[in-house]
């Protein structure tokens, strides 16, 4: 095992590696930028080193200063985290390099799975059921329009690097496909440096369903079942689940076991997150593979009874998985809610500043993966998550009273957050009746 490990993040999921490093009797080096200097969870770790100045491309995104601290640091492996350098496979390669243990993925597993296209291939060479649409990137215009109206409109163009909903239109008609296919490729070329764009039919209303797959380096992939990550605003996920409601027995194991084939065939360890869509039908459609731990990834734990991180860490070290499969039986309902420094009321706007007072819940069920305290600054310069409210509890419906009660508890003083927006939709009744799909906030809140 590991004696040493460098965390390449900051963060409630820095701090979530270096609790897991502390029980596993692994040191723990931290990393941080200047923007981060007082992040109280740097205490925690045996050592922190800085990294350089506020801007994540200064800091968190140097390759070279990441490795420097592993040197200096004396670690034998580095967890990314997620974010980052998590899915960057020139990062894993160099880390392979120098000889330090990379948690995550084979660089040639995540750059198999990290481009959207490829992993489409892959995915129907695993027989793995994709969203109808083009082969491979969009060559002209005139191939765009000949793919369009065999797939049928509307049509989402989706850029082959992307993440975070960038590089995505959606076009209606013949007269929209040009100028969406040019914003897109302008879009995916201005965030990625690569502006490759693929087309699927658009799915109307869908689910999001996405697997967890854990895997070692002696040939065992393995499912930790499903999470439901609907209930999202503009790609962001707000609010995650597991198991999901309204799922069928069926479709539910047939996307678990379509998950562990494509990372078979592609090669894959460590954990991972396969991504599906899920139509009015309850037809399942790959969509992408999360190369990384997810901000979610806690839902699965509370059902599964399984710590991922330290799972990472003993698979990345080599470790045998010492479960199997049918020891995985999930157990009750989990849910977690992102709250992140934000004003709902003021159209999303990021509210970083210094938290006067916080209060976190407790009580049977309920965990809270934060790295805030009271005196604490959320930087201006990282995304705006404060902490992660996760409850777990017999039935789906105990675990959304759980997670109001506790929402209702959290005091986060100084700030605005997105805690009452969690409240009004756990009273929806779309909430209740597990009627949400992914553009249903978004409808709600223009309403
Ligand atoms: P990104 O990596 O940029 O987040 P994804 O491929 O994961 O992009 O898609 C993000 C979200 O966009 C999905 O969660 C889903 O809500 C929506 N989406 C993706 N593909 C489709 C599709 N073919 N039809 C309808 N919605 C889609």
């Amino acid at each position: 095992m590991f004696k040493r490990v460098l965390i390449a993040n900051r963060g409630e999921i820095a701090l979530r590696v270096i609790r897991a490093c502390r029980e596993m009797g692994i040191e723990t080096v931290a990393i941080y930028s200047e923007a981060d200097r007082d992040a109280p969870y740097l205490h925690l770790a045996d050592e922190a080193i800085c990294v350089g100045p506020a801007r994540a491309a200064d800091s968190y995104l140097r390759i070279d200063r990441v490795i420097s601290a592993a040197e200096i640091g004396n670690v034998q492996a580095i967890h990314p985290g997620y974010g980052f350098l998590s899915e960057n496979s020139h990062f894993a390669e160099v880390c392979r390099s120098c000889d330090i243990g990379f948690i995550g993925p084979t660089p040639e597993a995540m750059a198999r799975v990290g481009d959207k296209n490829s992993a489409r291939s892959l995915a129907r060479e695993a027989g793995v059921p994709c969203v109808p649409g083009s082969d491979g990137i969009i060559a002209s215009e005139d191939d765009a329009i000949r793919i369009a109206r065999q797939i049928g409109f509307p049509v989402l163009l989706k850029a082959t690097a992307g993440g975070g909903g960038k590089g995505m239109r959606v076009a209606a008609n013949d007269l929209a496909l040009a100028p969406a296919w040019q914003q897109a490729s302008a879009e995916a070329l201005a965030a990625f440096g690569n502006a490759g764009i693929y087309m699927e039919r658009f799915i109307d209303r869908p689910r999001h369903v996405e697997v967890q797959v854990l895997g070692d380096t002696h040939g065992t992939m393995l499912h930790l079942w499903e999470r439901d990550c609907s209930t999202q605003r503009r790609h962001q996920k707000l609010i995650e689940e597991s198991p999901s409601p309204r799922l069928a027995p069926a479709t539910r194991a047939a996307m678990c076991e379509a998950a562990v084939r494509l990372c078979k065939t592609a090669g894959y360890h460590s954990a991972g997150t396969v991504e599906f869509i899920v139509d009015q039908e309850g037809n399942f459609y790959f969509i992408e593979v999360n190369a990384r731990i997810q901000v979610e990834h806690p839902v699965s734990e509370m059902v599964t009874g399984i710590d991922l991180v330290k799972a990472q860490i003993r698979v990345a070290a080599g470790e045998k998985l010492w479960i199997e499969q049918k020891d995985i039986v999930p157990r009750g309902h989990a849910i977690e809610c992102r709250i992140n420094a934000e004003d709902p009321a003021a159209n999303f706007r990021p509210c970083p500043g210094r938290i006067e007072q916080i209060i976190a819940p407790g009580g049977f069920g309920v965990r809270w993966d934060s790295h805030a305290a009271a005196g604490y600054s959320v930087p201006p310069h990282y995304d705006s998550l404060v902490g992660k409210l996760i409850v777990h509890q017999p039935t789906r419906k105990e675990a959304i009273e759980t997670m109001s009660r506790a929402l209702k508890e959290l005091r986060v003083a100084g700030i605005k957050t997105t805690v009452p927006l969690h409240l009004e939709i756990l009273a929806l009744a779309a909430f209740d009746n597990a009627e949400i799909d992914t553009k249903y906030v978004e409808r709600w809140l223009a309403g």
